[in-house]
C-alpha cells in the first residue's frame, strides 16, 4: 500500500470558500465580483480595492492563464494575500476543461473550481460535472458548472466557442444530477470585447432563478452597462466574472503614459486596475458587505 507523506505534501486550503460568500450575497441580493490574476500587481490591486470598499471578493485564475502563471506560485501567493486581508477573499479556479488540471487545482488549495463542460454534449457535460463535483465535495471544495455556452473564448485549436443560451427547463435536472454548487448561465453575454451592444435575456434568467436554488454566475461581464449589471443581479445573478475591463484599464493607463519606466508602468497599471475593481464593486452593490 502507498503511504502518503502528509508532512511533505501539506495541502493549504483557502481561508474562505466561495460558497459562504455567495450564499450571503444571494440572500441579500447583491453581486460579488470575480477577478482573474496572473501576477502580484493584480492580486494586490483586487485585495486593496476590496479592503478600501469593505467588500468581499473572489480572485483566481483559469486554465488558459496557466502558461503565464502556474499554480505553483500564483496559488500560494493568492492564499497568503487572502489570509492577510481585512475582508473575506475566496480563491476560485475559473474555466477549466481538463480533469487533471481540476485535480491539480484541488491539491494546490483552491476552495472552489469551475468545470467548463460547455464544449461537450449535454450528456457528457452532465456526466463529467457529476464526477468532478463528487471528488471536490469529498475534499471540502465546491464546484461551478456551466449549462448552455457563453461564447467568445478560444479553444486549444483556436476555434471560438459558440453561444448557446441556457435552457431553463434543463437547469433543475442538471443541478440535481450533478450536485453542482454554482451555475454559470448563458443569457446573452459573451467573453472578450463586444462588437455590438449585448442584449440580455433577463426573462430567461428569471426563469432559471425560479427553477434552481444555487448561486448563478454571469460570465462575459466586461462591457456591460451599469444598468445591465444591476438588472442581472435583480433577476438572480450573484457572482459576476470581470476580466477584460480590468486588463483594458491597465492597458489604457500604459497607453496614456507611454514613455514611463517599467517600474512606473507597473504602479500605474496596478492603480488603474484597483480603480476599475472599486467601480465594479460599487455597481454590484458589494461595498460595505464585508
Ligand atoms: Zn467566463
Amino acid at each position: 500500500m502507498i503511504k502518503l507523506n502528509f508532512e511533505r505534501d501539506v495541502i493549504i486550503m483557502a481561508l474562505y470558500n466561495m460558497k459562504e460568500l455567495l450564499d450571503d450575497a444571494q440572500r441579500k441580493q447583491y453581486g460579488i465580483g470575480y477577478f482573474n490574476a496572473v501576477n502580484m500587481e493584480m492580486v494586490r490591486a483586487y485585495i486593496s480595492a476590496a479592503e478600501e470598499a469593505e467588500s468581499p471578493i473572489i480572485i483566481g485564475t483559469a486554465e488558459a492563464l496557466l502558461d503565464i502563471a502556474s499554480f505553483d506560485w500564483i496559488v500560494p501567493l493568492m492564499i497568503d494575500q487572502a489570509k492577510n486581508a481585512k475582508v473575506p477573499v475566496a480563491i476560485h479556479l475559473d474555466h477549466t476543461y481538463h480533469f487533471d488540471t481540476l485535480m491539480q487545482a484541488l491539491r494546490a488549495g483552491f476552495g472552489s473550481i469551475m468545470y467548463d463542460g460547455s464544449r461537450e454534449t449535454h450528456e457528457q457535460n452532465t456526466e463529467n460535472s457529476k464526477r468532478i463535483v463528487d471528488i471536490a465535495h469529498a475534499m471540502g471544495a465546491s464546484v461551478e458548472c456551466e449549462l448552455g455556452s457563453v461564447g467568445g473564448l478560444s479553444d486549444e485549436t483556436g476555434g471560438e466557442d459558440i453561444t448557446e443560451y441556457t435552457n431553463p427547463n434543463e437547469a433543475k435536472a442538471f443541478i440535481e444530477k450533478t450536485g453542482a454548487d454554482f451555475l454559470a448561465v448563458s443569457i446573452g453575454t459573451a467573453h472578450g470585447v463586444y462588437e455590438s451592444t449585448p442584449k440580455l435575456d433577463l426573462e430567461r434568467l428569471g426563469m432559471i432563478r425560479e427553477t434552481v436554488d444555487v448561486p448563478l454566475v454571469l460570465h462575459g461581464g466586461s462591457g456591460l452597462s451599469d444598468e445591465d449589471f444591476q438588472g442581472t443581479i435583480a433577476n438572480g445573478i450573484t457572482k459576476i466574472n470581470v476580466f477584460t475591463d480590468i486588463i483594458s484599464a491597465a492597458a489604457d493607463a500604459l497607453t496614456k503614459n507611454s514613455g514611463v519606466s517599467y517600474l512606473e508602468g507597473l504602479q500605474l497599471a496596478e492603480a488603474a486596475m484597483k480603480r476599475e475593481t472599486l467601480r465594479k464593486m460599487t455597481v454590484f452593490g458589494s461595498v460595505g458587505r464585508a
